[in-house]
């Protein structure tokens, strides 16, 4: 069968791979849409080179249960259940945890022996391709709980891609007024019609001085969703003292605090605690991933799929993957 093999930057292959072994109580899923994400963009271009090599990439996706044939969402992490983090209810950051597509064999493979506890039903008016996208939802909920808005505080949201976009959303759920800042006004366009207050671009505007000017005293919550050390460093600038700060896409950076008394700092990158509600959220239309979706092609084209996704004037936000 075949899958999309990690071989090193800028070499990721379609190859045929053996079938998997179905033990114990795994029930085999056969793979039918999933989504390049920010992650497998790092893999793909080198900055990160801890991958193994023969890794099979994915963790961001769907498919079809052998038993019962019905569609599932697979849950990219596994936990242990019983060590440190996983008593205090933190799966993520599971002792013995295994990351299905970084630190194991992921899912852009015709199928895949899964866990029943790690797949999550997809509700019949959930389409295809939006089950495709899950992983950054889930993502968005985690940050937002986190950051636990009040109604109509400020949220400062660098970057616009397909998780800055999804950020501004749930914002929207949470209460909270966005600021969406970018380089790209066709991303802008998307916060704006997504419901937030007021966009930046950065490449137009000071992103500092005009953040002040609206907030006055500094934005009350800021994530950085850009994913350079550039728009890390600036977030202390943006928040007011006592205010939050998600780092999402980087985390590496000099933060100057010198104004941003008792602020919080934190890095989140993946939850797979908040999966359910992700899929309900979609199932409730109170999120449009769909819109997200710019580019799809064939597992057998993912090499195509990786250089569009890299491709600015391709204007990608999220790729799709299918059978
Ligand atoms: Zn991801
Ligand atoms: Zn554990």
């Amino acid at each position: 069968m075949k899958a999309a093999v990690y071989r090193g930057p800028h070499n990721i292959k379609v190859e045929q791979v053996p079938e998997p072994k179905v033990k114990g109580n795994r029930v085999l899923v056969h793979f039918k849409a999933g989504s390049i994400c920010g992650t497998d963009m790092h893999l793909y271009r080198g900055d990160w080179r801890w991958m193994k090599k023969g890794r099979i990439l994915g963790h961001d996706a769907w498919g079809t249960r052998d038993d019962t044939g019905e569609r599932v969402v697979m849950v990219p992490i596994v936990n242990c259940g019983h060590c440190y983090y996983c008593l205090r209810g933190l799966p993520t950051y599971c002792l013995k945890g295994k990351f299905y597509g970084l630190t194991r064999d992921g899912f852009f493979v015709e199928s895949k022996a899964m866990l029943p506890r790690s797949l999550i039903p997809i509700p019949s008016n959930v389409s295809d391709e939006e089950a495709a996208v899950v992983e950054p939802v889930a993502l968005a909920l985690r940050v937002l709980d986190f950051m636990k808005p009040n109604l109509g505080d400020w949220l400062t949201i660098i970057g616009q891609g397909a998780i800055g976009l999804l950020m501004t959303q749930v914002a929207q759920l949470k209460g909270c007024r966005v600021i969406a800042v970018d380089l790209e006004d066709y991303r802008l366009e998307l916060s704006q019609k997504y419901g937030a207050d007021a966009v930046i671009n950065a490449k137009k505007e000071n992103v500092i001085k005009t953040v002040r000017k609206l907030t006055k005293i500094g934005s009350d919550l800021v994530i950085e969703a850009a994913g350079t050390k550039g728009t890390v460093e600036q977030t202390p600038f943006l928040v007011k003292k006592t205010g939050k700060v998600a780092l999402v896409g980087e985390s590496k950076g000099y933060l100057n605090l010198e104004d941003a008394d008792e602020a919080l700092f934190f890095t989140i990158y993946i939850s797979p605690v908040e999966y359910p509600s992700a899929v309900e959220l979609i199932a409730r239309k109170l999120v449009d991933v769909k819109g997200l979706i710019t580019h799809r092609f064939k597992l057998d084209d993912f090499e195509k799929a990786l250089e569009t996704a890299d491709t600015p004037t391709e204007k990608p936000l999220k790729v799709i993957i299918t059978e």
